[in-house]
């Protein structure tokens, strides 16, 4: 896709239903497969020494993937320390010079898509359709911020009297520290850092607990590509470590992507520490809803259902957790979603016929189990998929669809594949809005109508930060799409969007008596 004005094309990547191009996949998979993967700590390219832990496989617990040395806060530190040193030089470097850097790493990023793949298949647990467009949409967002920076780095002259020169400039903060989330181990790691890089600043990344063996991989691509080592560091670890690097006074701004208690635990953190006031751009979960109409064609209501709430096994923020049916075409519209549920294939996301892969880890399951005992007491069970034969090693959960009388019973946030359905009647779309933006969440809202005055009401009312309208609402496009929500959901600015760089940056302006 050519994106209009921007001279840029988004990541390609291949279909599955191409045999050479699949076999050609499973051999870069394979032999990805066949290599021992290791993360430790890399501050100013050095690799620090350590205890190493097992990274174990979702799908199969037994089954060790790799293994990581965590960072200790102290090496935390340091790496803040490094990365201070090495931000002036890094802002002061042409933007052209970094736009050229990122776009070589989204280019080592794709070179490198099979064995990048493999390592988000095998440790979170994700299938290899959602591990394509995870290496694909890692690659724009380096691109995009590439094309970005260019676009806004440059002095913008303002007006003065005659004898004064007015100018303007954006540059970076300083050091950001970049702390992201296991359900997109590689496209939201990377877009963090790539967005902090392009704007000027230098990196200190922490991935999340649960995913340092993707991360370390893309790290290694990174510095390949030009980014220099002083600039770029890499802290695995865990609540702990967060906590102090989020403390540490010298850094300049904080990127998160997780749940909102994380993200408000975070801002406390910074407000209470030594030091300069600093953003935290946080993206955080969502209540998400698809509000259907009776107009709604239903075989596309089904089959975006499906594919909003269940694939990536629900573990996106941007999943479908409550669906509204017009009491019109609920019945017709749940007996058709039953069918499909029950059509579901769980199992190991290495196969290419699975629907939905694991969870990430017990503690996720167990969260799951809990929210579906409680459903069974409160609401009526509509339907629940199969659970593969050899299920008991992996942290499966076979998705389950519950209807509730009153969608105020939904307040948090259910990660997982759990979708929850209620309904309404005819004239009391104002009583839909209101439950929805009642959630407090605000991140994404499908909306399946062909009435325009349903979408324009939604549109209107809903506090949200991304709707779709007719299709399914995952799967956000860098640069066509900007992601990130409102209220509990984020702080904003959206991923991927024109406005984006700009948060991480501050503004100078210079006025020169000529
Ligand atoms: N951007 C992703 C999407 O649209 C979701 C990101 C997330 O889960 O944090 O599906």
């Amino acid at each position: 896709v050519e994106l209009f004005g921007s001279g840029r094309k988004n990541s390609l990547g291949f279909s599955f239903a191409d045999p050479v191009a699949l076999d050609a996949m499973a051999r870069g998979l394979q032999q990805a497969l066949s290599r021992p993967w290791r993360a430790a700590p890399l501050v100013a390219g050095r690799r620090l020494p350590g205890a190493a832990v097992p990274v174990r496989d979702p799908a199969d617990r037994r089954r060790q993937v790799g293994e990581v040395v965590e960072a200790t806060p102290a090496q935390g530190a340091e790496a803040i320390e490094r990365a201070r040193a090495a931000a002036s030089n890094w802002d002061r470097m042409p933007t052209e010079q970094r736009a050229r850097i990122l776009e070589r790493v989204a280019d080592l990023l794709e070179a490198h898509r099979d064995e990048l793949m493999a390592r988000i298949v095998r440790e979170a647990g994700r299938t290899l359709p959602d591990a394509l467009a995870e290496v694909r949409e890692a690659a724009d967002f380096c691109r995009y911020y590439a094309a970005e920076a260019r676009r806004l780095f440059t002095d913008v002259m303002l007006p003065g009297p005659t004898g004064e020169e007015n100018r303007l400039r954006l540059r970076g903060r300083g050091v950001f520290v970049c702390v992201s989330p296991w359900n997109f181990p590689l496209a939201i790691f990377v877009g963090q850092i790539a967005a902090a890089l392009a704007a000027g600043n230098s990196v200190v990344a922490k991935p999340a607990p649960q995913t340092p063996l993707t991360a370390m991989r893309a790290v290694e691509l990174m510095l390949e590509a030009g980014v220099p080592e002083e600039v770029l560091h890499f802290v695995p670890g865990g609540r702990a470590l967060g906590a102090a690097l989020t403390a540490h006074p010298g850094i300049a701004g904080v990127a998160f992507t997780g749940s909102f208690e994380t993200a408000r635990a975070i801002a406390a953190v910074l407000a209470q520490r030594e030091g300069p006031i600093v953003p935290l751009i946080a993206e955080t979960g969502g209540v998400n809803a698809m509000v259907v109409d009776s107009s709604a064609l239903t075989e596309q209501v089904v089959v975006d259902t499906i594919q909003s709430a269940f694939n990536s096994a629900g573990q996106r923020c941007s999943a479908l957790r409550l669906l509204l049916l017009q009491e019109e075409v609920a019945e017709r519209t749940l007996e058709m979603l039953s069918g499909a549920v029950d059509e579901l294939k769980v199992g190991d996301p290495l196969r290419l016929d699975t629907d939905v892969g694991p969870l990430i880890d017990e503690g996720a399951r167990e969260r799951l189990q809990a929210h579906g005992a409680r459903m069974s007491r409160e609401a009526r069970l509509v339907c629940q998929a199969k659970l593969p034969q050899d299920a008991d090693h992996g942290c499966f959960f076979a998705p389950q669809v519950f209807e509730i009388g009153d969608p105020a019973i939904l307040r948090q946030e259910v990660f997982g594949p759990i979708l929850h359905v209620a309904r309404w009647k005819a004239g009391d779309l104002e009583r839909v809005v209101e439950a929805i933006n009642a959630t407090g969440y605000g991140l994404t809202l499908g909306v399946h109508s062909r009435l325009e005055s349903t979408v324009e009401r939604l549109l209107q009312r809903a506090r949200v930060g991304n709707v779709y309208v007719n299709r399914n609402m995952i799967g956000a496009v860098v640069g066509c799409q900007p992601f990130g929500g409102e209220g509990l959901s984020g702080t904003g600015p959206k991923a991927g969007g024109p406005h984006t760089l700009p948060r991480y940056a501050v503004e100078r302006s210079v006025c020169v008596n000529t």
